[in-house]
């Protein structure tokens, strides 16, 4: 199999070192493409490329610089059964999801094409007769993105759509697991027509690249969507410089259902919040809160649900659930898993790698409830990213709000009640970026999306997105 390449200057280019990755299915561990893996080298290439081409982008109108998004809008959702095969085949999700996930992707094209207009400035009354006020906002610079592999087109999207839309150049490094799919946006992003080094792709080594973002003054601002621990890394790298940042990091999203909830729509919403993307999702259920008096009801209509569920790999039509992203996934979850065990824990459904048949290659685990936990348990404070819900009881809505409130994340939370002002009063109390009230999957593209605590700076989705990559300027004139 040939290398596929990297994108630098308009350019499909070859890493400096001639150093390849091989791309690996998990579901089956077969070998699905080969490519090119660079490091800090090809990083510095492409920053100068975006240097200099933010000269003229920067410098184009609005107008034109929203032509070449809308361009990508259309080549996306032409190619989204393509580009979704490519999501499923090298990290595993259900085709319809990686479907959905396309979708989302071309949506923000056109999104940001069309708020590209928008980027207002303001005149501000002046105390001096003799002066005016005039407030503009400008784009940051050249901008380093990095992003996971759990979305890898649509976070590729959410970031680049935006900065661009605002006039900054952009330098792309995609998760290790998941550059295929980055390459095939490329490709689109090629037949869009944007002028050679606005936009960049630079697959290699995470450490030396990241390094190269943070050292070279020429990247003005660096966003990030993945784990909290890289996050902080390079937010300290980033302070040597002052570089803008936006961080979406880690979540540890309670999930809380109240006795007057209807139960069917709260099992159903967390079904799609905990198990899609086989819950490697930042925004995932990790503590499920419910109420005493429905425990007993609740975990039994979940287990119904997921009896019902068929795990899979991802590229099957029928399949809902798919296998972890790799070995390191899969470690993880058995490990929270059986040191839930250990610690007390009863599994009430599921509970082990799934190895027979046509499982026998791929990285799955069953979907997985347990009960009888406790705060000591990994899985009651870190982020388990699989598909192993730990089920709590709860007595009343000052108990829950604390406990929900009691970690150092804060970017999603779900509550089910068909009390209107217990939402209300929900909804203000928690110490989280985004609440879903009787919704399992809050998020569209023109909504903000980011966390409180250490779950992140900054917000993606609407025009929150575009702040981030705009500096505001402030010109006074004498008359
Ligand atoms: P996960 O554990 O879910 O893979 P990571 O935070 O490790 O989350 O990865 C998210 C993104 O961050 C990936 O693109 C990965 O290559 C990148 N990354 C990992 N370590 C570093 C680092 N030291 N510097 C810069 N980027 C990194």
């Amino acid at each position: 199999m040939d290398a596929k390449m990297m994108f630098i200057d308009g350019q499909w280019v070859a890493a400096v070192s001639g150093e390849t990755l091989e791309v690996i299915n998990p579901a089956t561990s077969e070998q699905v493409g080969v490519v090119s893996f660079g490091d800090g080298r090809d990083a510095a290439k492409a920053i100068d490329a975006a240097h200099q081409a933010f000269r003229t982008w920067s410098k184009a109108t609005a107008r034109e610089r929203s032509k070449y998004l809308y361009n990508l809008y259309e080549l996306v959702r032409q190619d989204r059964d393509n580009l979704a095969g490519i999501i499923s085949a090298e990290m595993g999700k259900p085709l319809r999801e990686a479907k959905g996930e396309v979708l989302g992707a071309a949506d923000n094209f056109m999104w940001y094409a069309e708020e590209a207009k928008r980027v207002y400035g303001e005149t501000i009354p002046s105390s001096l007769p003799n002066k005016r006020i005039m407030v503009i906002h400008q784009p940051v610079g050249v901008v380093a993105a990095i992003t996971p592999w759990n979305f890898p087109v649509n976070m590729v999207a959410r970031k680049i759509a935006p900065a661009l839309a605002a006039g900054c150049t952009v330098v792309l490094k995609p998760a290790e697991s998941t550059p295929l799919s980055a390459i095939r946006l490329f490709e689109l992003i090629e037949q869009a027509g944007f002028p050679k080094g606005v936009v960049n792709l630079v697959i290699g080594h995470p450490e030396s690249v990241g390094q190269e973002f943070m050292e070279n003054t020429k990247v003005r601002k660096i966003a990030f969507t993945g784990s909290t621990r890289v996050g902080k890394l390079l937010m300290e790298g980033a302070a040597k410089h002052v570089k803008r940042v936006s961080m979406e990091l880690g979540g540890h999203a309670p999930f809380i259902i109240f006795d007057d909830a209807n139960l069917d729509a709260a099992v159903e919403g967390l079904f799609e919040s905990k198990y899609r993307t086989s819950g490697q999702m930042c925004i995932c259920t990790n503590r499920l809160y419910v109420h005493e008096s429905v425990l007993d009801s609740c975990t039994e209509k979940l287990v119904e649900r997921l009896k019902r569920s068929k795990i899979g790999d991802g590229r099957n039509k029928d399949t809902e659930i798919g296998p972890l992203v790799n070995e390191k996934g899969l470690s993880k979850v058995l490990d929270h898993i059986q040191d839930a065990k250990d610690k007390g824990g009863y599994i009430v459904y599921g509970g082990n790698r799934l190895t027979e048949g046509e499982y026998a290659n791929g990285f799955y685990v069953e979907p997985t409830v347990i009960v009888n936990i406790t705060n000591e348990m990994k899985i009651y404070n870190e982020e388990t990213f699989g598909p192993v819900v730990p089920i709590i009881p709860f007595k009343d809505e000052d108990e829950v709000i604390e406990l929900a409130n009691d970690s150092n994340y804060g970017l999603a939370a779900y509550v089910y009640t068909q009390n209107n002002s217990r939402c209300f009063r929900m909804a203000e109390s928690l110490e989280y970026g985004i609440v879903g009230i009787n919704d399992g999957a809050p998020t569209q593209t023109q909504a903000p999306f980011g966390g409180f605590k250490e779950s992140g700076i900054g917000r993606e989705g609407g025009y929150y997105a575009m702040e981030g990559f705009l500096e505001t300027k402030f010109v006074s004139f004498g008359v």
